[in-house]
Order: structure tokens, then C-alpha cells, then sequence
């Protein structure tokens, strides 16, 4: 009997993973990207996601998500169902004193410039085009920087609890050149939002885009297309920020990842 279960489960898998296969582990925060047969369709919790034509789609797994992920494979009438466990996170607690009031607790005088600035980048981010760069490997934006923010840190700016912070930060003198993780077109190009500052949005596919803030410099126009590596601007301070460094995104959608599961960090 136990052998008869063990083959069993044997077969699953290996049947699973012909119709199937994923990248990336399931731990909150993560970006996954999956490659299924050609013409298959693929439901993610029940909501139907895009498949390229050589069968690769992908999904993210928000900060705080604890329950299984639902994955069903439509292909030729077929449905196949997959449950995924999620591996949960510790997130760190980060204070921040001395940052000037009205950053911390906006003036009245700049809510509607808030609520447009976030119209703007929730377009940007909700773009779901047919591009594939998403497959393709992230490359580090500064290179030889050291990390002084983290995905998932609940933040106490001032002594007031606030969003955690769902960045990654990378410290580095003002001006220094920011190259572009992965190639993109940029959906978003902003000189002066009230948070973020100087801004780029690019889409890398499937509704997987990133986002750079805080620049000094923004060298790149909305609808431009970037190649990896390219340089898109320089480091600043703009919007609200302590002193200079660079805040990087990854989302998928509007589910905000952590961008150091694609970024091999030293
Ligand atoms: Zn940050």
C-alpha cells in the first residue's frame, strides 16, 4: 500500500511537470514565472493570467500572503489543479527620526497632488503587455552599493507607524549613475512626484514592472524603450527621502514584490 501511495505521488509529479514547471520559491513577496504547453490557459486563485505563445506567464505572491496558492492548467478541455504552500517571511521593524513633519504627515494643500500622483503610477503599473523580458535574469542597479532598506520592514517614521516599506534601498552619493535592472519600456516618467521624487516606471511584461525613485536626474521619456544596463538617471533625494540613495520596486500589478528575490545580492 505505501509503495502503491509513493508511485502515485511519483506520477503526479512528473505529470504535474510536464504541463507545468515554476521558477521561483513561494515565499511572500515572490515573483514566479511559469512555462506551460503552448495554448494552455492558467488561472492564478481563479483569475485568468496571460500566457506568451511559447506557453511563459507569470504571477507574485503579495507581503503578507499566508494561503495556498490556486493554480489551474486548461489545456485541450483538461483542467489540472495545483496547490503551492507559501513559506512566510520575518520582516524587520525600521525607525526613522527626524524627518520634517509634513513628510511624514502631509499638508492638506498637496492631497489631490498625492491622489494624482498615485493615478499616474497606478496606470503605469496596471500595463499588461505581451513583452517577455520578465524570463530574462535582473542585474543589480548600482553596482558595489550597500543595502540600507529592506522589503517588508514595518516603518516608524517619527514615532508614528506608517506602510511598511516594500522597496529596496540602495545607498549611494548623489549623482552616481543608475543602470536599468532589465529591458523595459518606460511607462512612467516623473521629475517631481510628492513621495517618490524624480520617477521611472518600466514594464517588463505580464504585468511585471519596476520602479526607481528618489532620482535626480531622469534621462529616459515615457515610451522609450531600455535595454539592461543602460544608464536611466542618477541618484538623488528627491520627493520624501532622508538624504540620497536609490528606492527600487518590482510589482506584479499591484501586488508589490520584493525585488531582492530577482537580484543576485552580494
Ligand atoms: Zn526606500
Amino acid at each position: 500500500m505505501r509503495k502503491l501511495y509513493f508511485l502515485l505521488i511519483v506520477f503526479f509529479i512528473s505529470s504535474s511537470l510536464n504541463a507545468l514547471e515554476l521558477k521561483g520559491t513561494f515565499y511572500q513577496g515572490n515573483l514566479i514565472v511559469g512555462k506551460t504547453e503552448p495554448n494552455s490557459k492558467i488561472f492564478i486563485d481563479g483569475e485568468k493570467v496571460k500566457v506568451s505563445s511559447e506557453g511563459f506567464f507569470a504571477f507574485g505572491l503579495s507581503k503578507d500572503r499566508k494561503n495556498d496558492v490556486l493554480i489551474k492548467v486548461i489545456k485541450n478541455g483538461v483542467t489540472e489543479k495545483i496547490t503551492k504552500k507559501i513559506y512566510t517571511k520575518e520582516y524587520k521593524i525600521q525607525k526613522i527620526n527626524g524627518l520634517p513633519a509634513k513628510q511624514v504627515t502631509p499638508p492638506k494643500e498637496v492631497y489631490e497632488r498625492i491622489k494624482n500622483d498615485n493615478k499616474l503610477i497606478g496606470k503605469a503599473r496596471s500595463v499588461d503587455s505581451n513583452l517577455i523580458y520578465f524570463l530574462n535574469k535582473f542585474n543589480v542597479p548600482i553596482e558595489n552599493s550597500i543595502i540600507t532598506g529592506v522589503y517588508g520592514s514595518q516603518r516608524i517614521l517619527n514615532g508614528i507607524p506608517k506602510s511598511p516599506h516594500y522597496g529596496l534601498d540602495f545607498a549611494a552619493i548623489e549623482g552616481t549613475e543608475i543602470k536599468a535592472m532589465l529591458n523595459g519600456v518606460v511607462t512612467l516618467s516623473e521629475k517631481n512626484l510628492y513621495y517618490t521624487g524624480g520617477t521611472i516606471i518600466f514594464d517588463h511584461g505580464h504585468g511585471v514592472s519596476t520602479l526607481y525613485m528618489h532620482m535626480k536626474d531622469v534621462y529616459l521619456e515615457k515610451g522609450q524603450n531600455v535595454k539592461q544596463g543602460e544608464v536611466i538617471g542618477t541618484v538623488g533625494k528627491t520627493g520624501r527621502a532622508t538624504g540620497a540613495h536609490l528606492d527600487i520596486r518590482l510589482n506584479w500589478f499591484d501586488v508589490k514584490l520584493d525585488p531582492s528575490s530577482v537580484l543576485n545580492l552580494k
